[in-house]
């Protein structure tokens, strides 16, 4: 997912159109892009590392806010200030920290969660959800798509059916799915659960991580993929956790 960047353009364009062209085009558009050598959240941090240690607050305030959006979390920002104040200097940290409080404000839940190797995606809060999730289409066939979906901390779904069944490929953090009749399985990266067709189910993160899980969905004969149903029971979903 390259990162479309004006912000050269918009700001020097008139001044310094080679300037612009270059911060656009070549560091956004040909650095930033290349998601398989380094992801946005890494290059995020080591930009956000470099800008604080070099005491250049403005733009550390930009690159927290983009930071924020490639999936660097608040404790994983207050982390790095932290960690850099013993190689930065602690006056910077300081400074720092104000701008982490700024960016992020005061609720931890305001942070994107990790995502594991693919984009997080938009927000994909509803009334299908208990809270924020988040969601990056992979690719679409006449048949189906492949959907990269990230729970927050605490976030399920409904109980639900796919018509035509579902495949979820977990990637980062841990979380729960139940098939109805059965007990909730607890999944981690690198679970893999099958659903049969028009079977009820309901997936999730748990209590204590955000989960993310690629889900492969093929479309119904009348081109629906899900059928939407009630919440789990919430007293329930509390008690998986609480025994985990
Ligand atoms: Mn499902």
């Amino acid at each position: 997912m390259a990162i479309k960047q004006t912000a050269g353009r918009d700001n020097l364009g008139d001044l310094a159109p080679v300037f612009a062209h270059l911060n656009d085009d070549v560091l956004f558009g040909e650095v930033w892009s290349r998601e398989d050598s380094l992801s946005l959240h890494d290059r995020s941090m080591i930009t956000c590392a470099a800008l604080m240690a070099q005491g250049l607050f403005p733009q550390l305030e930009s690159h927290m806010n983009l930071a924020k959006k490639n999936g660097v979390t608040r404790d994983e920002m207050v982390e790095l200030v932290t960690h850099l104040s013993f190689y930065a200097g602690w006056p910077k940290a300081w400074s720092a920290f104000g701008l982490v409080r700024k960016v992020y404000g005061e609720d931890a839940t305001e942070s994107a969660p990790l995502h594991g190797p693919f984009p997080l995606g938009d927000p994909a809060d509803g009334p299908n959800f208990t809270g924020h999730a988040w969601l990056q289409m992979l690719g679409n066939l006449p048949a189906g798509g492949a959907g990269n979906v990230t729970f927050e901390r605490g976030c399920y779904n409904r109980w639900h059916t796919h018509p035509k069944g579902q495949i979820l490929l977990v990637t980062a953090g841990h979380g729960w799915e139940q098939q109805e009749g059965r007990p909730a399985r607890e999944l981690h990266a690198g679970d893999v659960v099958v659903c049969p067709p028009n079977m009820r189910h309901w997936h999730g993160a748990a209590t204590d991580s955000t989960m993310t899980h690629i889900a492969i969905t093929p479309l119904g004969d009348d081109g629906s993929a899900v059928d939407w149903l009630e919440f789990p029971d919430a007293d329930a979903y509390a008690k998986l956790n609480e025994n985990n």
